[in-house]
């Protein structure tokens, strides 16, 4: 049951297209597009863009074919998968499938029986519809962005209606799901002018200590923190100590092996000291660092250390804080998506923000006073 007149078909939905186009769009189709914005040369343009897609894999299995020729009546005939027609009237059935497989492909064993009778057709396309499937899960990614890269940002799938009841045939074809928000797809964005991204505090939640540290914060003048103080004073101490005392002993080392020996001890003191003091130095030098390893969350390193002088107090108070921000790049994905983290070895001895979805891409500047950042690739 393939439309005969499949020529003046498409010169009428050329005339429709250009109609279209010089129409206002309302902008407002969302999910429910289903009933409201049917639109058949959206399905043509995207039936012959799939098979010109499937055309270019290296799978030539019948599956394949399969979808080709349902791509080749869907293109012709883009109508019969309007979703508002009768159930009898939707989709094509699998002797057309058959007949536009034969039209093709006349060598293909079987395929005069595919096309002409019901019942080898339907066992036919029970056998290979599966594959179908499967095939099209996997090639989802290549065909939505081949379908983007045609000004159709819509999500596509394959349908089958089972029929049911006597006499009624199980139809095959497309479905239009939903559109894809236009304007937030990631090939929009000109890289060289990434808006600013705005940081927000995000909450903080752990044991006693770190909620402690985030709520009230450690005043440094206090007793709290001249306890902290005094603790990492002997600390510095006596590592200041030990480490001269391993170099003493390096030096009067009778043998290699002991020379060796307390070389990896002074080695590890020098990991164990800078894990203790380095993010202290940090914190001081640039009054915010990353907390150290005690304070951070099991899953995620983004806790931060800020030092904060508030009016009229003399010193500084220590907070725990935690700022998230949403990445630009990203769009509607990258929400909360950008963390503040080292900078690393680019950006060496300042705080970045970094995209969760492309850490070493999307990375912005942290500033933690106007709690502002700008792209910095
Ligand atoms: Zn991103």
């Amino acid at each position: 049951m393939v439309s005969t007149d499949a020529s003046s078909t498409k010169a009428a939905l050329t005339d429709e297209l250009v109609a279209k186009v010089t129409s206002p769009d309302n902008g407002e189709q969302t999910s429910n597009r289903l009933e409201t914005d049917w639109n058949p040369d959206e399905m043509a343009l995207a039936a012959q863009t799939i098979e010109r897609i499937a055309a270019g894999w290296k799978d030539r299995s019948r599956a394949v074919q399969m979808l080709q020729a349902l791509c080749g009546l869907a293109a012709g005939d883009p109508d019969r998968l309007n979703p508002d027609l009768a159930a009898e009237n939707w989709g094509f059935r699998a002797t057309d499938i058959g007949e536009e497989l034969r039209r093709r492909w006349p060598k293909i064993p079987g395929v005069n029986s595919w096309a002409d009778n019901p019942e080898t057709a339907k066992a036919k396309m029970n056998e290979h519809w599966p594959k179908l499937g499967d095939i099209w899960e996997r090639q989802k990614p290549t065909i939505e962005d081949g379908l983007r890269a045609e000004g159709l940002p819509v999500a596509i799938a394959l349908y089958r209606d089972e029929g049911g009841g006597s006499g009624n045939y199980t139809k095959y074809g497309f479905r239009i799901d939903a559109r894809a928000e236009p304007g937030h797809s990631a090939s929009d964005i000109d890289l060289l002018r990434v808006p600013q991204v705005q940081y927000r505090h995000q909450d903080i939640s752990g044991n006693r200590l770190v909620r402690w540290m985030s709520d009230r914060g450690l005043y440094l003048g206090g007793w709290g923190g001249k306890v902290f103080l005094s603790v990492f004073l002997l600390l510095l101490i006596f590592t200041v100590v030990w480490s001269w005392l391993v170099i003493v002993a390096m030096g009067a080392s009778s043998s290699t092996v002991a020379f060796l020996k307390l070389g990896l001890i002074g080695g590890l003191t020098i990991v164990i000291f800078y894990s203790l003091f380095a993010w202290q130095l940090r914190l001081v030098a640039n009054r915010v660092a990353v907390a150290p390893m005690l304070l951070q969350p099991w899953a995620g390193d983004d806790y931060l250390l800020e030092l904060r002088k508030k009016d009229g107090a003399k010193r500084n108070t220590m907070y725990l804080v935690r700022y998230a921000a949403d990445c630009p790049i990203c769009g509607e994905h990258g929400k909360d998506a950008i963390r503040v983290a080292s900078g690393r070895w680019e950006f060496f001895g300042r705080l970045v923000g970094r995209c969760d979805r492309a850490p070493n891409a999307h990375v912005f500047s942290f500033d933690h006073i106007t709690q502002t950042g700008r792209f910095l690739r």
